[in-house]
């Protein structure tokens, strides 16, 4: 945005610049459930599934997680089992953990009302600097900035600047122009939302349409045609390659489960005996690695599945029942037994659902034809400030 000195220009420009994505969102902006009828609570739900979830997928979620959860209360009381059953199919399970901790928190310490302010929001479990903004100007009308990765974009491109979003003097950057920008609209939560809304669905990455941009006068990215170059296209992160060996362990019809450490991939919840390895390993070295003879395991399929970060090729086995027997002994205490019908329960990720589809049959009524973890979402991690 190329402005004249002084400040009281630079309030204009942001004045109109605000005015103008405001009356764009008033007309433009997309119908969604949680914009109908606002509520904290349903703000807070949908800003915890847009991060890393296409905005496609979270409707329908947001919606059935509201009928189950009506309410903070309801949520901080519900079991865990339940969030995590209700948040199925969005992927990154820690974010249901954390929205739980959260209600937890604001139940006991607010009397169920959540926070309008953000120093209060980002005490909240899984609560960061942007999604504090989101809830305290679109929810209560606060003038705080949110900065994410569609916020992020527009800001470097309307002043025709590239700024390196992950370094702190580019964050810094892009928090000062957020916040010069919701100082001067005249709805906070409204010019946010218009900011992001603007991101998703014009300013978009490749080829934004400008022609159809509310502030394309405005846009110094524009003026000179670089489009392409700002923000400077990254290099796309190699992804790496996970051998996952999936052990079906079945004594007296009950099989066998493990809780996964609190990070990384399926964080916290119930899986298979799994021996990961970042190379493909024998049956000889797992059979060493889990003190049994190798001839004891048979594969009863492979599959890959395809996370953010990485590809995990699955490699399912069955025991015989003399081994199973022994694993059993072996695992005293750090493996639960589950029957079926609660496998099927916990089995909430697709990559658990066909990795018992390898082994139970029927599991599933048909295995699922994608399996992936990827984000495809329109918004993007926020930049802490
Ligand atoms: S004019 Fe084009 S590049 Fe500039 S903000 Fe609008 S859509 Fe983005």
């Amino acid at each position: 945005m190329v402005v004249a000195q002084g400040n009281s220009w630079r309030s204009q420009a942001e004045a109109t610049l605000a005015q103008r994505i405001e009356t764009w969102f008033q007309r433009e902006a997309r119908d969604l459930p949680w914009r109908r009828r606002r509520s904290a609570y349903g703000t807070l739900v949908s800003e915890a599934m847009l991060q890393q979830t296409q905005v496609a997928r979270v409707c329908p979620a947001w919606k059935a997680f509201l009928r189950n959860f009506p309410s903070v209360t309801a949520l901080a009381t519900a079991s865990e089992a339940r969030v995590l059953e209700a948040w199925q199919g969005l992927g990154y399970y820690r974010r249901a953990r954390n929205l739980q901790a959260a209600a937890k928190v604001i139940v006991v310490k607010y009397r169920g009302k959540i926070p309008s302010d953000r120093a209060s929001l980002e005490e909240l479990p899984g609560i960061g600097p942007y999604c504090a903004g989101a809830i305290s100007s679109i929810a209560y009308g606060q003038r705080e900035a949110i900065v994410d990765g569609n916020v992020a974009r527009v800001m470097m491109r309307i002043h025709g600047r590239n700024v390196d979003g992950d370094s702190r003097s580019g964050k810094t950057w892009l928090w000062n122009r957020a916040r010069d920008y919701v100082k001067e609209s005249c709805d906070p939560g409204m010019a946010n939302e218009g900011l992001m809304e603007l991101g998703a669905t014009v300013c978009t990455p490749l080829s934004p349409k400008c022609d159809k941009c509310p502030v394309r006068m405005m846009c110094a990215t524009r003026a000179v045609g670089k489009q392409d170059q700002i923000p400077r296209p990254r290099r796309r992160a190699t992804r790496s390659i996970l051998h996952a060996h999936a052990i079906l362990v079945s004594v007296n019809g009950r099989w066998a489960l493990v809780r996964r450490g609190e990070s990384g991939l399926w964080a916290g919840l119930f899986f298979p005996p799994t021996i990961e390895s970042p190379i493909a390993i024998s049956r000889a070295t797992l059979g060493k690695r889990l003190g049994v003879d190798a001839k004891a395991f048979s594969v009863c399929g492979t599959f890959t599945f395809v996370a953010t970060h990485r590809t995990v090729r699955f490699r399912v086995w069955s025991v015989d029942d003399a081994t199973a027997k022994f694993l059993k002994t072996a695992h005293k205490g750090s493996w639960s037994w589950h029957a079926k019908g609660s496998v099927k329960k916990l089995s909430i990720t697709s990559a658990m659902q066909r990795v018992f589809a390898c082994g139970i049959t029927p599991f599933v009524k048909s295995t699922p034809t994608i399996t992936s973890g990827k984000s495809r979402g329109k918004r993007v991690p926020s930049m802490q400030s």
